[in-house]
C-alpha cells in the first residue's frame, strides 16, 4: 500500500515524540507500505513565530510572514528524516517547493493549485520514506507561501491525492472522532467509520478534529481519510464515501456550537429586496451567517431572525442599526446566550421521525427550542446556553449513542 501519514504539531512536540514518530513510521514500512510522512510545526512554534513577527510590527508584510512560518515545518520533516536515517530507515526531507505544490499567491492563506509528484514519486522509487512540510508550497512567482492554519491537513491528503495513496492516517492527540464531546458526555463512544459529509456537519458544529478544508478535498479526492492517535495503539476512525458504510446509524453524532449568537428582527419592511440588502450588506463586511428564519409577513411586516458567531456579532450590529435607523426595521435585539445543538447522521435521509424524535427529547428536559433548521442530515436547533449539556446528553441517549 502507498500511505500517507500526517503528524500533527503534538505528535511531534520534542524530540522524544519524533521518535516515537519513528516507530510509527518503521513499523508501516517494515509492514510493506510505501510511506509519505507529512508534518507539522512542532506544537506552539507556529504562533510563537507569530508572536515574535508581531513584535517587530503591527502589520508584517504576509510574505514575509509566509517565509517565517514554513519554517517550523521544515524543521520537524529535517529532524524527522535525519532521525529515520539513524535508525537505518531510508528517508529524505522535503519543503513543500521540493514536494512540487505550486498554490495560488493568497500569502498566508494559499490554496493548492497542483502537484507535480514526480518528485516524490522518485525518492520513493528509491525505497526512501519521504517526510514533507506541510502547510506549505510555493506561488507561480516561486515565493513561499503557507495554507493557513491547520494546513498540514490539507497538505497531507492532496499528496495523497497527487500520489493516488491508498491511504492518508492523520494522527494526533486524539484517538478518532466521538459521538459527542466526552468531557460533556462520558459515554461518548468512539466512531469506527463516518462519511465525509457527516464529519463536514460535525466539523462545522464544533467537533474540531480535522481541518475542514481537508475533509472538503479528502471528499472531492475520494480519498480514504483515518484519523487516529501517535500516543496509543487504538485504531481510529475512518472517514470515508457513504457507500463504505454499511448499516447507516439513523444518527452518527451530536455537536454543540456554543459560539453563536441570535439576532432578532421586528417589524421588518416586507418589501422585495430587503433580505438581499440586509444579508448583502452583512455579507461584505465578511460576517458569517448560520441560521436564518423568516416568517410570513403581515401589515407589510415581518419577523427575521438569525445567527452569528458571537466574535462577528459587534461587527453585525452597526449594519442592523443602520436599517433600524432607516425605519426599515422597527425593533432589533442580540442575545448571546445561546448555543446550537445538532444531531447529524446520513441514516436520517432514509428514515422518517428523527427530527421529532430530537424535539420530543427537548420537550421532555423541558427546554424551549427558539429556532430549528434542518438539511438532508442534520437538524438543529438554537436554546438557552444553559441547557447547552443537558441537551447534548439527552440526545446522546434518546438516539441510544451510547449502546
Ligand atoms: N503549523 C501550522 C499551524 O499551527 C499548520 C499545522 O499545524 O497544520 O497552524
Ligand atoms: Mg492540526
Amino acid at each position: 500500500m502507498l500511505v500517507v501519514q500526517k503528524f500533527g504539531g503534538t505528535s511531534v512536540a520534542d524530540l522524544e515524540r519524533i521518535s516515537s514518530v519513528c516507530d510509527i513510521v518503521s513499523k508501516s514500512v517494515d509492514s510493506g507500505n510505501s510511506v509519505v510522512v507529512v508534518v507539522s510545526a512542532m506544537s506552539g512554534e507556529t504562533n510563537k513565530l507569530i508572536g515574535y513577527a508581531n513584535e517587530l510590527s503591527d502589520n508584517p508584510e504576509s510574505f514575509e510572514l509566509d517565509m517565517l512560518l514554513s519554517s517550523g515545518e521544515r524543521v520537524t520533516a529535517s529532524l524527522l528524516s535525519i532521525a529515520l536515517n539513524e535508525r537505518g530507515v531510508l528517508a529524505e526531507s522535503m519543503s513543500g517547493r521540493r514536494a512540487g505544490i505550486v498554490t495560488d499567491a493568497t500569502h498566508t492563506r494559499a490554496r493548492i493549485e497542483s502537484i507535480d509528484p514526480k518528485p516524490l514519486q522518485e525518492a520513493l522509487d528509491s525505497g526512501k520514506v519521504v517526510v514533507v512540510a506541510g502547510f506549505q508550497g510555493v506561488n507561480s512567482d516561486g515565493r513561499v507561501t503557507t495554507l493557513g492554519r491547520g494546513g498540514s491537513d490539507l497538505s497531507a491528503v492532496a499528496i495523497a491525492g497527487a500520489l493516488r495513496a491508498d491511504l492518508c492516517e492523520i494522527y494526533t492527540d486524539v484517538d478518532g472522532i466521538y459521538t459527542t464531546d466526552p468531557r460533556i458526555e462520558p459515554k461518548a463512544k468512539k466512531l469506527d467509520r463516518i462519511s465525509y459529509d457527516e464529519m463536514l456537519e460535525l466539523a462545522s458544529l464544533g467537533a474540531k478534529v480535522l481541518q475542514n478544508r481537508s475533509v472538503e478535498l479528502a471528499k472531492k479526492l475520494q480519498i480514504n481519510l483515518v484519523t487516529r492517535s501517535s500516543f496509543t495503539d487504538a485504531e481510529g476512525t475512518l472517514i470515508t464515501k457513504e457507500s463504505n458504510i454499511m448499516e447507516e446509524p439513523l444518527v452518527s453524532g451530536v455537536a454543540l456550537d456554543r459560539n453563536q449568537a441570535r439576532v432578532s428582527l421586528g417589524g421588518v419592511c416586507d418589501r422585495p429586496g430587503i433580505a438581499s440588502d440586509i444579508f448583502g450588506r452583512l455579507a461584505k463586511s465578511s460576517v458569517n451567517i448560520d441560521m436564518i428564519i423568516q416568517t410570513l409577513g403581515v401589515d407589510d411586516k415581518t419577523h427575521l431572525d438569525f445567527t452569528v458567531p458571537i466574535n462577528e456579532l459587534l461587527d453585525a450590529k452597526p449594519i442592523v442599526e443602520s436599517f433600524v435607523n432607516r425605519g426599515e426595521i422597527e425593533e432589533a435585539s442580540y442575545d448571546e446566550n445561546i448555543c446550537k445543538v445538532s444531531i447529524v447522521g446520513v441514516g436520517m435521509k432514509s428514515h422518517t421521525g428523527v427530527a421529532a424524535k430530537a424535539f420530543a427529547t427537548m420537550a421532555h428536559e423541558n427546554i424551549n427550542i427558539m429556532m430549528i433548521s434542518t438539511s438532508e442530515i442534520k437538524v438543529s436547533m438554537v436554546i438557552d446556553e444553559k441547557y447547552a449539556e443537558l441537551a447534548v446528553r439527552a440526545l446522546h441517549g434518546a438516539y441510544e449513542l451510547d449502546s
